[in-house]
């Protein structure tokens, strides 16, 4: 993201995690985009699985899950590396959905 005065920062989802988290410290005036992709936390969101908690790599649902949502992941003191704090809920419904055969799925009113 290009925020008005020209920082640049992460995807705004980010700032929910604490103050700050969005911030990366490059701006589009003086730095380049790739300068910007050097900064740690851009590096860390491009390690795709490298990147998740040794739980979520060893967890059997990792390729429906992902790991949950990144902003999700942040625990203080902790950082990034963490399963979703909604690692349970997620488990619960990838588990019922997959349970839940295709023909259960009915057209909403907006597909009919
Ligand atoms: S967040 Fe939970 S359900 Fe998702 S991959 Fe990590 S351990 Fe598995």
């Amino acid at each position: 993201m290009v925020e008005t005065d020209g920082s640049i920062e992460h995807v705004d989802s980010l700032k929910l995690a604490y103050e700050g988290a969005a911030r990366t410290g490059p701006d589009a005036f003086r730095h380049s985009f790739d300068e910007a992709l050097a900064h740690p936390g851009v590096a860390a969101r491009q390690a795709g699985a490298a990147a998740l908690a040794d739980a979520c790599r060893a967890c059997p649902l990792l390729t429906v899950c992902g790991g949950g949502h990144y902003a999700h992941r942040y625990r203080a003191g902790h950082n990034f590396g963490n399963p979703s704090v909604y690692c349970d809920d997620l488990q619960r419904f990838i588990r019922h959905a997959a349970r839940r055969p295709v023909t259960d799925a009915k057209p909403t009113s907006a597909g009919a």
